[in-house]
């Protein structure tokens, strides 16, 4: 097997030096200021070891990698009761699509695109006040990662408050079907600040561990969820993990990967490693240019596809 320190260098070489970039979301206008020469990726080990290259301890906008960890909570808190709110299929639309909603009655196709995630976190909210499931959100994520320094950034938050009409109008469309119990600016509130949370590369490989060993987090040893709900976690992840460009990502890295318009990708090899790459500028569906290149030439070499190598 390739040395993966010189793998990981190689990539960030490549990725570093590239010209097509893709494009930075400027619909957020905060996530637009974000310098798209950026290029961080870590990979997360079952020992605990994190292997970085690039800009891997730099903070960036999680945005929707997060969703995968709300999923694992609202799971964790409702268990497989919170199928009912949201499916498992992909959806082959846009992130932000409201197409399907109408047809399908205020239940959105899945956990990740943005319908299906802003009906998690009114999964979430059940019981809480916005201000404490938002606080749960993020010491969650503390645990997973083992850094209490992990933050909200809080301009992001106020910037995609500030132009959330199309995140507001799926709620209320959900609510109008009886698909939100809570009020939608609360729900909205928690779901931005969920996306808002700002980590490095090396942060998020380490959170996501416990799903490349099944559930358990090998480095602490704290068995975080089931096996069962591991597995299943990382088939939405690969199926609905990057939106319309799913397929593609499945095609081309061969892993369960979740990303998100900061320009961030957590992808997950069972049972070998948890990575996570960030490069700001998107290709058309909205997912890391670079990133996806970086995991693509990372899989390839390390032969961690999960369909073989
Ligand atoms: N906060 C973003 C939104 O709701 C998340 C989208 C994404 O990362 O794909 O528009």
């Amino acid at each position: 097997m390739a040395d993966l320190q010189s793998v990981l260098d190689d990539v960030a070489r490549e990725a570093i030096e590239a010209t097509d970039r893709g494009a930075v979301a400027n619909y957020i206008p905060e996530l637009a200021k974000v310098d798209p020469g950026r290029f961080g990726i870590a990979v997360a080990l079952p020992d605990g070891q994190v292997h970085c290259a690039g800009d891997a301890q730099m903070a960036f906008s999680i945005q929707s990698v997060s969703k995968v960890f709300t999923l694992t909570m609202a799971l964790g808190k409702h268990g497989d009761n919170m199928w009912s709110r949201v499916g498992r299929e992909p959806s082959g639309n846009p992130f932000n699509s409201i197409v399907q909603l109408e047809q399908e009655q205020g239940r959105p196709r899945n956990p990740f695109i943005n319908a299906g995630a802003i009906a998690v976190a009114d999964l979430i909210l059940s019981g809480h006040q916005p201000r404490e499931a938002i606080g749960e959100i993020l010491r969650f994520i503390r645990d997973l990662a083992d850094d209490g320094s992990i933050t909200i950034d809080e301009r992001v938050a106020r910037s995609e408050t500030a132009h959330g009409d199309r995140n507001a109008s799926l709620a209320h469309f959900m609510k109008s079907f009886g698909c939100i119990d809570h009020p939608v600016d609360h729900v909205l509130g928690v779901y931005f600040h969920q996306c808002a949370i700002a980590m490095s590369c090396r942060q998020l490989a380490r959170a996501g561990l416990y799903l490349a060993g099944e559930g358990r987090d090998p480095a602490s040893g704290a068995q975080v969820i089931t096996s069962q709900r591991a597995r299943r976690i990382n088939a939405i992840m690969l199926m609905c993990g990057h939106y319309d460009g799913s397929g593609e990502f499945a095609y081309r890295v061969g892993l369960p990967g979740k990303s998100g318009v900061g320009g961030g990708i957590l992808a997950i090899a069972p049972g070998k490693a948890s990575i996570a790459a960030w490069s700001p500028g998107l290709d058309a569906a909205g997912n890391s240019k670079l990133g996806s290149t970086a995991l693509e030439h990372l899989t390839r070499r390390m032969g961690w596809s999960v369909f073989g190598s």
